[in-house]
């Protein structure tokens, strides 16, 4: 069989892994980790991401080669283009590392994204913060994940201070209105080198603290505003070249419109609930287009709450497990335990999932609810 190759080692590379084993694929793994989430289930070249002699040595031994994270090095991307097959090129890379590329790209497919300004002094910020009106949310263009790299800005006393603090690395910004959304939602659609694409059922997204903590799926929102998108989410697909899987972030506000937040060209942990609920998960629908095969149906099998598993939740989920679930025999649900193999259990770190499979949403999160694992 075809060997992948996945520049990055973490969870999404080892659900990527598991999946593709199991259709026959073998897999290595460039990162710095020994013994990470995916050097555990894959070959691993252990080596930096920019280490070039690494990267050559991934080319050598992958007939195709992918990412699970957005921030390769472009020389890195340029070299593995040169001396394998890259599928997903190195376009997509360079548009979503920077969030002016990406919101301009997204405009260009038709898409609506929050209002923004690119950011060059603290004048510039405080004359765009005028424009749009406080709250608004600076953020730093390259790099930022779990609201890191953001700042809220609630009082034009803070314009200084902001402007100082994320851009003291030399980092570009961007200032961005701020949406009072009523909901989030994330899409998931894959597109194949053939421009066949396929998306899957919107996820309505809690988060705490900026981590993804719910996704809800089927999202609590109209038919109508589900199937627009979903319809997004392929035009984006579509007007980006997209090949693999490409997460669409939204805002839904309480008149019906749908904006972008950003995107990740990638498996997104909001897609995680598809490993049990839909017809194929996240991760066989990116091996099928990277390797070129029909795409899989993305139908959703089960109502489906997937709940995220901390560093803090590890021990008391452990010892829950152990125990015999009454609340899910009462409450007729199926809690689906994914671990990651990580090591240390630290706070906030994503340590793992559970897809809870139920009748309905409502029952799923009663179990949450009533397992009370997530309070801490
Ligand atoms: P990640 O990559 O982990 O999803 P990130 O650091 O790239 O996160 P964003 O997704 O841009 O950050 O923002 C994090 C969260 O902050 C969003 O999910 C949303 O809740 C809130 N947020 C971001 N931008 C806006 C905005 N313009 N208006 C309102 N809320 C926002
Ligand atoms: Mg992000
Ligand atoms: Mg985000």
């Amino acid at each position: 069989g075809s060997t992948i190759g996945i520049l990055g080692g973490g969870q999404l590379g080892r659900m990527m892994a598991l999946a593709g084993s199991a259709m026959g694929y073998r897999f290595v793994a460039l990162d710095p980790t020994p013994d990470g989430p995916c050097g555990q289930v894959s070959d691993q070249i252990v080596a930096a991401y920019d280490d070039r002699d690494a990267a050559r040595e991934l080319a050598k031994r992958s007939d195709v080669i992918t990412y699970e994270f957005e921030n390769v090095d472009a020389g890195v991307a340029a070299m593995l283009m040169a001396e394998s097959y890259v599928p997903q090129g190195s376009e997509l890379l360079y548009t979503t590392q920077h969030r002016l590329r990406e919101k301009r790209a997204i405009e260009a497919s038709g898409v609506r994204v929050a209002p923004y300004s690119e950011i060059r002094s603290a004048e510039e910020l405080r004359a765009a913060a005028e424009r749009f009106g406080l709250p608004c949310v600076l953020k730093t263009a390259t790099g930022g994940y779990d609201g890191k790299g953001q700042w809220v800005i609630r009082s034009f006393d803070e314009v200084e201070e902001a402007y100082e603090t994320l851009s003291r690395s030399g980092a570009e910004l961007v200032l961005e209105q701020f949406i009072r959304f009523e909901k989030e939602l994330s899409v998931i659609a894959a597109r194949s080198p053939q421009g066949e694409i396929k998306a899957f059922p919107a996820a309505e997204n809690i988060h705490i603290d900026n981590i993804l903590h719910l996704s809800i799926v089927p999202a609590r929102i109209s038919e109508a505003v589900q199937q627009e998108a979903e319809k997004l989410a392929m035009r984006i697909a579509e007007g980006l070249g997209v090949v693999g899987l490409i997460a669409v972030e939204l805002f839904l506000t309480t008149d019906g419109e749908l904006y972008v937040n950003e995107l990740a060209p990638r498996p997104h942990n909001s897609g995680h609930y598809t490993m049990e609920a839909c017809r194929t998960s996240q991760f066989e629908q990116h091996v099928r287009a990277v390797c070129n095969l029909p795409l899989g149906d993305t139908s959703l099998l089960t109502p489906v709450v997937m709940v995220n598993v901390l560093g803090q939740h590890v021990e008391p989920l452990l010892a829950r497990v152990q125990e015999h679930d009454e609340a899910a025999e009462r409450l007729k649900v199926a809690p689906k335990l994914h671990l990651y193999g990580k090591k240390d259990a630290v706070h906030k770190r994503k340590m793992g999932h559970v897809n809870v499979l139920a009748d309905n949403v409502e029952a799923a999160l009663q179990w949450i609810e009533e397992t009370t694992i997530w309070k801490v």
